[in-house]
């Protein structure tokens, strides 16, 4: 049997509320669709969380700038589905253009630039506008108890916790942890983007990552240093083009100096014309 979906809104909203009217306690997941094992990994913690899981698939056009990826984005709803279907979904939420930005669509749900001017906000101009207005538009429609995001999106996830607490979202925020390939590499839907040798330089950023924390854990504490030697090793790995290397405060986004337990160092590297992002705590989490 296939899983329930609806696009449009409205029916979308009615569902839901009667849902909540009935005592159902829901969790949604978020996803712009092409559904991976990190998906998955939110799916199955919706599962345990909630009595309703519903996924959205929108690959939603205000987030995308003029000359990034939202024609050739991926897309294989029949594999979403099926996969939606094995991991106990009970409605998928499909939602089209036309729907969510009928015309004369005239609101948009912005954060302070603090945390969306920085890092990927900064080469991404109006990339969280369209996030958080998306976002505040599902939970609308949506009306979770809770709803989980990705850590790899780091800064996505602050920027989310932001607007739910400054808007008075009713909805417990789940980040969850980055599910990776069994090299490193951080899952995304934009990896099927990078050819077998773009594949393998890839693995950089992990190994940056990695190489900063055993830095950190051998006593070194200078984010500039750090910085630094994971621009030399991701340099290494030609066609590299770095975005950023920043070592961050966790929830301020704001740029550190020295290394404590609230630092994330976060990247993001060209490669081609695939743009790649991982984080990591620089210190053991506990
Ligand atoms: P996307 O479809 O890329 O917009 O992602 C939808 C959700 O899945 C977001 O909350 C992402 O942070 C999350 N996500 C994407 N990739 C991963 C991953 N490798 N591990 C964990 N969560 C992920």
């Amino acid at each position: 049997m296939s899983v329930e979906t609806i696009s449009d809104p409205r029916q979308m909203q009615q569902r839901m509320l009667a849902a909540r009217r009935e005592g159902q306690r829901i969790a949604f997941v978020p996803t712009m669709g092409y559904l991976h094992e990190g998906h998955l990994s939110l799916l199955r913690e919706g599962r345990k969380r909630g009595d309703l899981l519903v996924l959205s698939i929108f690959v939603n056009p205000t987030q995308f700038g003029p000359s990034e990826d939202l024609d050739s984005y991926p897309r294989d709803l029949e594999r979403d589905t099926q996969l939606a279907t094995e991991a106990m979904v009970d409605v998928v939420y499909l939602p089209d253009n036309a729907s969510m930005y009928p015309p004369g669509y005239g609101t948009w749900v912005e954060v302070d630039q603090s945390l969306t001017n920085t890092l990927c906000g900064r080469s991404r101009p109006g990339h969280f506008r369209g996030v958080t207005t998306v976002v505040a538009k599902l939970f609308q429609i949506v009306q979770p108890d809770v709803a989980l995001f990705g850590s790899k999106d780091f800064q996505q996830l602050a920027v989310l916790r932001r607007m739910s607490e400054d808007l008075n979202f009713p909805i417990e925020i789940v980040g969850m942890p980055i599910v990776r390939e069994a090299d490193g590499l951080a899952m995304s839907s934009r990896n099927v983007y990078l050819d077998a040798e773009q594949r393998q330089r890839a693995l950089s950023l992990h190994k940056g990552l990695q190489l900063a924390r055993k830095l950190v854990a051998e006593g070194e504490s200078g984010c500039r240093v750090l910085i630094e030697k994971v621009r030399e090793l991701i340099t290494q790995a030609a066609g590299a083009e770095i975005d950023y290397i920043q070592v961050c405060h966790e929830q301020t986004l704001a740029d550190m100096v020295e290394v404590d337990r609230h630092a994330v160092m976060l990247l993001a590297v060209r490669f081609g014309k695939t743009r790649l992002i991982d984080n990591h705590h620089l210190m053991e989490e506990n």
